[in-house]
């Protein structure tokens, strides 16, 4: 009896043990096949992430702290891709800028390794390994020495350094080296910025300049002195024969008239040079010729040289300074009268070839040697000093033509022979309605 009363609550109690451990192990289960679960998507999404979709993201419902840990694991995705796309942004717009800048930008570390080079760099310093350059060494990368020296020279030094580099190839380089600091420190140096320009036509220019400066200077003296030392003759001799004074009046007379050429020429040069855009007007070519053949009929009759042109089409038009025009006209023209000798011909051809006109003059003078060529359009060159003085010349006629020529957008070039004559040829753009 008492073993019955007994067996019951025994019975329950191990009914009850089976019931929970059955039911926990049930929990347990299904906890373990969602947490399963969630580490596959996850283990999928963190292989997405790292395979570069940053936009991936956990989907998931579940509550508690397993929907905690991905909803902070999206929020830290959300936060990641957009740090990232600023950082993209950002080198964006730093490569486009780098790439824009027309100078070489090269920076480097206090080593000497490559931060960030741009592509014009990669050009001057005549990389080794173009579009590699990042981590490596200057030495390894400038096959330009003397770029490679003057970098080395100032790597690490305080305030701006700057100097130009003359190279072989005729190239001229300003290099300049800025220090670059640790952010908010004066004193720690952590690398370099370094600037290189491509000055070459800068050089060139103001070498041109000087050239043309001391050029002018010597122009202008040669017949001042010559004014001021008749004059001076003049005035200590009171009692000078008529004839004599006659004669040095007519020299000062004619070395006055030369610096009057000289100075008209010079300032012609100059405006045409200064105008960068010249007043475009519809021009009728055989007009403007026809006024220079006249002005030049006298001096060609004087000299007795026959002038003759053949215009194909008289109706024929361009654009530009009709002044312009009748300047070139008249510095070919005068230039061929001037070196042919009397009794010579010269002759004026004009016609078209596809939408150009083409502009001849033609001589059967003195010709130019081959070697002075190339030479006779710079500002003040002379075959023969002494030919172009006598016969009025500045040396400057030729200079200022292909100026104009270049104004109206066109070319000119020379055929010419020694003692047999010359051909200058001027092909301009025809106006076409
Ligand atoms: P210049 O005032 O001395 O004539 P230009 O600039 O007009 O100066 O010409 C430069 C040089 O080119 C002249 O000094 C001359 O030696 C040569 N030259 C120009 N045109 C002719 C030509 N038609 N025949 C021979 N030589 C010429």
């Amino acid at each position: 009896m008492y073993g019955e009363y007994l067996k019951e609550p025994i019975g329950s109690i191990y009914f009850f043990i089976m019931f929970a451990t059955l039911s926990s192990a049930i929990l347990m289960f299904r906890y373990a096949v969602t947490l399963r679960r969630f580490l596959k998507s996850f283990m999928k999404i963190s292989q997405k992430v790292s395979d570069g979709e940053l936009h991936s993201r956990i989907q998931t419902s579940a509550s508690g702290e397993l929907g905690q840990l991905a909803r902070n694991f999206n929020y830290m995705m959300e936060t990641m891709e957009n740090t990232i796309e600023e950082v993209e942004y950002k080198h964006l717009q730093l490569t486009s800028v780098l790439k824009s800048i027309s100078h070489g930008i090269l920076v480097i570390d206090i080593d000497g390794n490559i931060i960030l080079i741009n592509d014009e760099a990669r050009k001057m310093i005549k990389s080794s390994c173009p579009g590699e350059e990042e981590g490596k060494n200057i030495k390894q990368i400038i096959n330009e020495m003397q770029i490679l020296t003057g970098i080395k020279k100032y790597i690490g030094t305080r305030g701006s350094n700057s100097n130009d580099l003359y190279l072989e190839d005729e190239t001229v380089y300003k290099l300049k080296i800025d220090p670059v600091y640790l952010q908010n420190s004066k004193n720690a140096i952590i690398g370099s910025i370094i600037n290189i320009e491509d000055i070459t036509e800068i050089i060139k220019l103001e070498n041109m300049r000087k050239d043309f400066v001391a050029n002018v200077s010597h122009e202008l003296k040669t017949p001042l002195t010559s004014i001021n030392g008749f004059v001076e003759t003049l005035i200590m001799n009171e009692n000078i024969e008529v004839d004599k004074r006659n004669r040095f009046l007519a020299i000062i007379q004619k070395e006055a008239d030369r610096l009057k050429r000289l100075i008209e020429d010079i300032l012609l040069l100059s405006s045409i040079e200064s105008k960068s855009s010249i007043i475009a007007e519809k021009i009728r070519v055989f007009d403007v010729f026809k006024e220079v053949y006249e002005m030049v009929s006298y001096i060609t009759i004087d000299k007795q040289i026959d002038i003759l042109y053949n215009f194909e089409n008289e109706d024929i038009f361009i654009e530009g300074n009709s002044d312009y025009l009748k300047q070139l006209f008249l510095n070919l023209v005068d230039n061929a009268i001037k070196y042919t000798a009397p009794e010579g011909t010269v002759e004026i051809n004009q016609y078209t070839t596809n939408d150009n006109v083409v502009i001849e003059v033609i001589d059967n003078g003195v010709g130019i040697p081959k070697e002075d060529i190339s030479k006779i359009f710079q500002r003040f060159y002379r075959v023969d000093k002494a030919r172009s003085r006598a016969v009025g010349g500045t040396g400057l006629g030729l200079a200022i033509t292909k100026h104009i020529v270049n104004s109206l957008k066109g070319t000119i070039r020379v055929e010419s022979e020694l003692n047999k004559g010359s051909k200058f040829i001027v092909v301009l753009p025809k106006k076409i309605s």
